[in-house]
């Protein structure tokens, strides 16, 4: 689905008695409809309380109580959102799990944690609350004897015990301008727009916590311009060698970067792992415009990232090299997934598209893959069969699913993108803003960062943000020229970037919506 910037959402601010909610609640609600933003409802906890009780619905102070306060606050946000009216919610609301549970509700949310000491909401506590709390007289009050549970997920931190209340309301009035949406702004962006799952389950649907939490980051960042501390997924790009010369490919026509081939030494890619690890990567993956199996340490790359708790490692192959001692080595470090890129509905088709690759074999490495994963009694990694949608292969797509379905636990194909020498594709405006700059960076194997894919560009320093072996990710991620770029990706003005001008994901996905083509299978 795609998000607009002016879509209806709700700023919940969130921290415990007397850390500031309500007057910063105030401030914000006065600050937007001065801005123009004036379908807007503001949602005190105590004032909701008085009107449930008006309604025959008397909460007290239990836990359990002001969850289902919080709760029902979430309803009502939600049904003002679905109507088209903005919300402000003020609410101390202390369990993290309640607040998971209320962004479930509402949908669009910009969390605001107002990060102040016991000592000073207690010093500025004119009801006496916190006085009575500390002598016994009072139950349940958050902060003394029942704690606060951070989510550490919030999308803006206020720190209202140290910072001045100017400062704080600035802040979070161009934050929630930026998220609710200046007047005369509609930005569109899509998270995934340019994969489509044809058949299978998705191969991204986990039990795991963590990792519905890492999913649900990669779809609502972008969508609602969020900028996490780190990138939630790195591109690392192991070799830029190929053994293919696949005709549509902008790799065979070094359209893609011009870098001098080589492959990603193993004590650099340690060192960006380490850092990613420590702070909060969730996915890697290891290839980007070569074959990763190229690369003699692939299987010790993912199991070193395995090791160090990245909990998505995969890449894109040809399979040609995915042999049975392969397999077996992937699977013992660990590998999650592999996509496997067969642009073919039969033996001539496959060899015309996949220049340099034989049909059979490459069928029946993957069809061992699935052998050894059974034999071992293993279910990864999950296979995704995808296709560039080249004219040929739409034509025969029943014959493509008809071949590859029964070997791939997730079927799938790609938008095709125009690029390569003589297509320019410079002056196409829009407003649409690019999703890789709010969920991913990428590594080259030269250790050049890059803050996005490039796709099809052919000078890649366009937009460099210097090299690992300098400098790390977080600080590329949180520099100045990264913002700068979001910035105007976030204005609609993505056109006024020269990489951003030539790139062939972006003229694709420009087109998709000039064509009404909007939604994207997700
Ligand atoms: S060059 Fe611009 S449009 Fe293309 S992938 Fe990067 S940020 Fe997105």
């Amino acid at each position: 689905m795609s998000a607009e910037l002016m879509r209806p959402g709700t700023v919940f601010i969130t921290g415990i008695s007397a850390s500031g909610k309500s007057t910063l609640g105030g401030l914000l609600k006065n600050g937007l409809l001065k801005n123009g933003i004036e379908n807007l409802v503001l949602l005190d906890g105590e004032e909701i309380r008085d009107q449930l009780k008006k309604r025959g619905k008397n909460y007290g102070y239990s836990t359990a109580e002001r969850n289902e306060v919080a709760l029902e606050i979430a309803r009502i946000a939600s049904e003002y959102n679905r109507e088209g009216t903005n919300c402000i919610i003020c609410s101390i609301c202390h369990i993290k799990e309640i607040r998971e549970q209320m962004r479930r509700i509402i949908g669009r949310v910009m969390e605001v944690y107002l990060d102040c000491p016991v000592s000073v909401c207690a010093q500025r506590d004119y009801k006496g609350n916190y006085k009575k709390a500390f002598n016994g007289l009072c139950r349940n009050f958050i902060g003394v004897d029942e704690p606060y549970q951070r989510s550490y997920a919030e999308e803006l931190v206020l720190r209202t015990g140290s910072q001045p209340l100017g400062e704080c309301s600035a802040i979070l009035l161009g934050s929630a301008m930026d998220f609710l949406g200046r007047p005369g702004e509609k930005v569109l962006i899509n998270p995934n727009c340019n994969y489509h799952i044809a058949a299978g389950s998705g191969i991204l649907e986990s039990s795991d916590a963590k990792f519905r939490e890492y999913r649900r980051r990669w779809i609502e960042y972008p969508r609602n311009f969020t900028v996490g501390d780190f990138p939630l997924h790195l591109d690392i790009e192991s070799t830029n060698l190929c053994n293919l010369k696949c005709p549509h490919c902008a790799v065979t026509s070094n359209f893609w970067g011009k870098s001098k081939k080589g492959f990603l030494p193993f004590p650099l890619f340690k060192k960006v792992i380490d850092h990613a690890v420590e702070n909060g990567v969730y996915s890697i993956k290891l290839s980007l415009r070569g074959e990763p199996l190229l690369h003699k340490q692939i299987a010790e790359m993912v199991a070193y990232a395995r090791k160090k708790g990245v909990i998505d490692i995969y890449f894109n192959t040809n399979a040609v090299f995915l042999t049975e001692g392969t397999c077996n080595q992937l699977i013992d470090a660990g590998l999650n997934r592999i996509s496997i890129s067969a642009d073919g509905w039969d033996k001539e088709s496959f060899e015309e598209n996949r220049r340099g690759a034989e049909f059979k074999a490459v069928y029946d490495n993957i069809a061992g893959l699935r052998k050894i994963r059974r034999d071992r009694g293993v279910d990864f990694p999950k296979i995704r069969i995808q296709a560039v949608m080249l004219d040929g292969i739409k034509e025969h797509w029943a014959e493509y699913l008809k071949l590859w379905q029964p070997l791939a636990d997730e079927l799938g194909y790609l938008d095709a993108r125009k690029e390569g020498p003589g297509i320019d594709h410079r002056g196409l405006t829009g407003n649409w803003a690019c999703p890789f700059l709010w969920q991913r960076m990428v590594i080259l194997c030269d250790g050049s960062l890059l803050p996005c894919l490039m796709h099809g560009i052919d000078d890649l320093s366009l937009m460099s943000l210097g090299n690992v072996k300098e400098l790390d990710v977080k600080t590329a991620w949180q520099s100045q020229k990264s913002e700068f770029y979001r910035g105007l990706h976030r204005k609609g003005h993505s056109h006024k970037i020269e990489a951003c001008d030539r790139c062939s994901y972006r003229a694709l996905e420009i087109k998709k919506t000039k064509n009404g083509l909007k939604e994207a299978l997700i």
